[in-house]
């Protein structure tokens, strides 16, 4: 039956997707572990957010911001919090979210490797007035029910993935 079939083609996509290798970097150049409070994921109270569900990677004005995996760019604009905004969908059906950025360089659709420029580290959207940081998220489409907890928000942790364990070298 035609129904089984697209069924199957996309079940073997979406596992294809999931078996595809991450191979990340830290999506700020030169940057290093220091450069973000390991404790930031998660912090709260925050803002209108409630919960901080990425972390904030410091550095200076301007440095290049670079794509922590390949993937094709699936947003890149304005964002009332997040400013100048740029998402990449990666390997593995995860949605890489680079906020605050100073200007975004590429376009919806442009395909992206890692370590690709795909912007310039910034202080836009809400970050503006605060030292300059590039707020870094990454979501998965995919739900991994077993990280849910009891903490504020916790079932989101089935979609938010803590960003210093996807870029851990
Ligand atoms: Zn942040």
């Amino acid at each position: 039956m035609k129904k089984w079939r697209k069924l199957k083609i996309f079940l073997i996509v979406l596992l294809f997707g999931c078996l595809l290798p991450e191979f990340s970097v830290i999506p700020v150049k030169h940057a290093t572990n220091n450069d973000w409070n390991a404790k930031s994921f998660w912090f709260e109270p925050w803002g209108k957010s409630g919960v901080h569900k990425g972390i904030d990677i410091f550095g200076k004005l301007g440095t290049p911001i670079l794509s922590a995996t390949y993937g094709i760019v699936i947003f890149a604009g304005e964002l009332p919090l997040g400013g100048k905004v740029v998402a990449v969908l990666g390997p593995k059906w995860r949605v890489h979210y680079y906020a605050h950025l100073n200007s975004d360089l590429v376009f919806i659709g442009e395909p992206v490797w890692r370590g690709s420029e795909i912007g310039l580290l910034g202080d836009t959207g809400n970050a503006k007035g605060k030292p300059a940081h590039l707020h870094y998220t990454v979501v998965s489409l995919l739900p991994y029910v077993w990280k849910i907890d009891g903490s504020t928000q916790g079932w989101k942790k089935a979609f938010y993935l803590d960003p210093a364990q996807v870029i851990k070298p």
